[in-house]
């Protein structure tokens, strides 16, 4: 059906965790069902008082918000309502899983196609818009044989425009922000094409306004074939989000998408030279070794490479995120976090640096070397820093052994560094990250997870690294 193939991109995915509460408003539930309407199919059917069960909203809202991660409450909550806000792809969201197809007879039937840029935008010179839509196009062509050749007349597969509002295919735009662009999937007439919306500001690789190359190469997968993908790493996945174009590698999952209608590319198959696709970390992976975990605001933050699962007191299902769509200045691939409670910051480590975020906000004066804790300079890293919330001190884990800081008095303790297994029994590994949750104290080495008492130092658990996140693939 064309409308599903209708698709809208969205603007900076930022999750918000500290949303002042507030109260529903009419305006919000009718907001609501719309969304619920036109994502996850809730019909129009009316109850005999005329109006439509309350149930079938509830069970609609708990699919989103399982959908999302979110806590499933069934009723309209202050996290879902900014889920809901978020701009985002027309397509519904009724398939939970890794890629997805619009259906294997939705693709090509030839390897060479054609493209042409029907119009320019003026927010780019026009060497940058070819540039960005031959690039786009070339991160597909690397990983099957589908080959691109521009023509500059007569109607091409692939017809690319900006165009503003409604413009003839009946799914109008809406100015800037929310709907970014769109894209039809294969076939005569206007399978293929893509269009953008004008009044967005596309820049070619400057952090303000979207990347041209970014967003085509998302609505290009929409071209080739490509649904959604649930994948937070995948380009599939249907929020923005700001990626570096010149370092930028097809996601693992989008590569296994688009080889699963077209198969891989006969020219570079077995190439050792190219990059390997990035995978998005896996909380079923037993053998996990996380880079760092903490606490921010009651709830747990696991980080991993570029992302982070974020656990809610009482949701099922810890949401994974890229790391830089909650702090785009915070590095990845961390080497270790803590919540400091006294000053209320999240703090990350990576080498000698050590950042400072107070909510989504970098701290002023931030990223500041590691020595500024007291840290002898020939400390080159961290391993892993523990709050311990009884005694307001910080643990920083460096090789086989830990020091002290005194949070209150900004210094550190005396009498350090110890040796870890002096503390905690059993503990030979190098300490890979550190929390405390509910006054155990979690210790993380390798793909274990040691926990412990702090104050009696007794061991009482060895568990996996992905035991707080609730592998759901059973
Ligand atoms: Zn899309
Ligand atoms: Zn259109």
């Amino acid at each position: 059906m064309r409308s599903c193939s209708l698709c809208i991109i969205l603007s900076l995915a930022v999750a918000v965790y500290c949303v002042p509460v507030s109260q529903v408003t009419e305006q919000d539930e009718h907001d609501a069902e719309s969304y619920l309407k036109r994502f996850f199919n809730l019909t129009e059917e009316k109850g005999p008082t005329g109006r439509r069960g309350v149930s079938a909203v509830s069970s609609k809202l708990s699919e989103m918000q399982r959908f999302f991660g979110l806590q499933i409450a069934g009723t309209l909550d202050d996290d879902t309502m900014t889920m809901m806000k978020k701009p985002r792809c027309g397509v519904p969201d009724t398939n939970i899983a890794s890629f997805s197809t619009f259906g294997k007879n939705l693709k090509w039937e030839k390897n060479s196609l054609t493209y042409r840029i029907v119009n320019y935008t003026p927010d780019m010179s026009a060497p940058e818009v070819d540039d960005s839509v031959e690039k786009a196009l070339q991160v597909w062509a690397k990983v099957t044989p589908l080959r691109f050749t521009r023509i500059d007349n007569g109607t091409a597969d692939i017809m690319i425009s900006f165009v503003p509002q409604e413009h003839g295919d009946s799914y109008p735009f809406d100015g800037p922000g929310v709907f970014l662009a769109h894209a039809f999937p294969p076939g005569p007439g206007t399978g293929g094409d893509v269009h953008f919306d004008e009044d967005e500001s596309f820049t070619f690789s400057s952090n303000t306004g979207y990347i041209l190359f970014l967003v085509a190469a998302h609505e290009f997968g929409h071209s080739l074939g490509l649904s959604h993908s649930y994948d937070p790493g995948a380009l599939m996945y249907p929020w923005y989000s700001y990626n570096n174009p010149d370092t930028f590698v097809l996601p693992r999952d989008d590569v296994n998408g688009i080889q699963s209608l077209y198969g891989p590319n006969p020219d570079t198959d077995g190439d050792i030279d190219k990059p390997e696709p990035p995978t998005t970390p896996d909380a079923c992976d037993s053998t996990l070794v996380l880079d760092a975990v903490a606490t921010l605001r009651g709830e747990m933050l696991f980080f991993k490479d570029s992302f982070f699962w974020r656990s809610y007191p009482q949701s099922n299902t810890p949401q994974q995120t890229l790391i830089t769509n909650f702090w785009p200045e915070a590095p990845t691939h961390i080497d270790a976090a803590y919540e400091s409670q006294q000053s209320d910051r999240v703090l990350l480590f990576k080498g000698r640096r050590v950042w400072a975020f107070s909510g989504y906000d970098l701290v002023r004066g931030y990223p500041k070397s590691i020595s500024s804790f007291g840290l002898p300079k020939r400390v080159k890293k961290i391993n892993a820093a523990l709050y311990d919330v009884e005694s307001a001190k910080t643990l920083f884990f460096v090789g086989s052994s830990y020091y002290s800081y005194d949070e209150a008095k900004k210094t550190m303790d005396q009498g350090f560094p110890k040796r870890v297994d002096q503390t905690f029994s059993g503990l030979t590994g190098e300490v890979t990250a550190a929390f405390q949750y509910r006054s155990y104290t979690y210790i993380y080495s390798g793909p274990y997870m040691f926990e412990y008492s702090l104050s009696t130092g007794r061991l009482f658990r060895l568990l996996n690294n992905n035991y707080f996140l609730r592998c759901s693939n059973f």
